[in-house]
C-alpha cells in the first residue's frame, strides 16, 4: 500500500521537485515501507513524535520539521532536523538563532507565509520576511518559502493561494537575490498538482501516500 501510493506520486512528480513524506502519527514500520522503497526525506510535525522517531529510524533520513514549534521544545527538534520548514513567529526565530549561536551550528530554515483566511493562525506577512531578510541572523540559513493553502475544496481559492506566494517569492528573488533561498514549499495530498504548477520545489504529502491519520 504504502509502496504503491509512493510511487504513484513520484510517478506524476517532476523531477526536481523534492517530495516530503509526511508520516506524522503513523508507526515507523510505515517509514520504513517507504524507506524500503527508497525514499529518504519525511516530515514530522510534533517535536517529541519526531525526536523519537529520528532517534530510532535509519541515520541516512532527512527529516523536514514542519509544525508549529514552541521556543522550549527546540532541542528536540534542531539536532535532528535538516530543515525546519515552519518558522512562523520572530520570537521562534530568534530562539533558533540563539540556539544556533549556543551550538556553533547554522541552521536551515524556511519562512512560512501566512496563507488563506485571516483567522486562520500560523506564519508571517509578506512586510515581516522582508523585515526579516534585511536583518543579520548569522545562525539560520533563509532557504525559502512556505505555505498552506486555504483549507477548502475550492480550487480557484486554492489557486489564488499558491499565486500569491510564488509571486511573492519572484519579488524576493529580483529584489534581494539570496543565494539559498531557492525553496518554495507549497502542495499536499489534495492540492499537490496546483502547487506544481505554482512552482513548488517541495511538496509535502502524507495522507496521499500513508493513508488517513487516526487522531
Ligand atoms: C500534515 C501536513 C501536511 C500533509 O498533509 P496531507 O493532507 O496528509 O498530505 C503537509 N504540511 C503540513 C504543514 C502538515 O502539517
Amino acid at each position: 500500500m504504502v509502496e504503491d501510493n509512493l510511487k504513484l506520486v513520484l510517478k506524476e512528480l517532476p523531477p526536481g521537485v523534492k517530495l516530503v513524506a509526511v508520516s506524522k502519527f503513523h508507526p515507523k514500520e510505515d517509514i520504513l515501507k517507504a524507506y524500503n522503497a527508497g525514499q529518504r526525506l519525511f516530515g514530522e510535525n510534533r517535536p517529541q513524535e519526531f525526536a523519537a522517531k529520528a532517534a530510532e529510524l535509519p541515520s541516512d533520513i532527512e527529516w523536514h520539521f514542519i509544525g508549529h514549534l514552541q521556543t522550549n521544545k527546540l532541542k528536540m527538534v534542531l539536532p535532528y532536523a535538516s530543515v525546519v520548514e515552519s518558522i512562523d513567529s520572530k520570537r521562534l526565530l530568534d530562539a533558533v538563532e540563539k540556539w544556533g549561536s549556543e551550538h556553533d551550528k547554522v541552521i536551515d530554515v524556511l519562512l512560512e507565509l501566512h496563507l488563506g483566511a485571516e483567522e486562520t493562525k500560523g506564519g508571517f506577512t509578506e512586510e515581516e520576511i522582508e523585515e526579516i531578510l534585511s536583518q543579520p541572523y548569522p545562525h539560520v540559513c533563509f532557504k525559502g518559502l512556505m505555505g498552506m493553502a486555504t483549507n477548502t475544496d475550492d480550487k480557484a481559492v486554492i489557486e489564488a493561494d499558491f499565486l500569491r506566494i510564488e509571486t511573492f517569492k519572484k519579488r524576493l528573488d529580483e529584489k534581494y537575490h539570496l543565494r539559498d533561498f531557492a525553496e518554495l514549499s507549497i502542495g499536499m495530498s489534495h492540492d499537490w498538482p496546483l502547487a506544481v504548477r505554482h512552482g513548488a520545489t517541495i511538496v509535502r504529502i502524507g495522507t496521499a501516500i500513508f493513508g488517513p491519520r487516526e487522531y
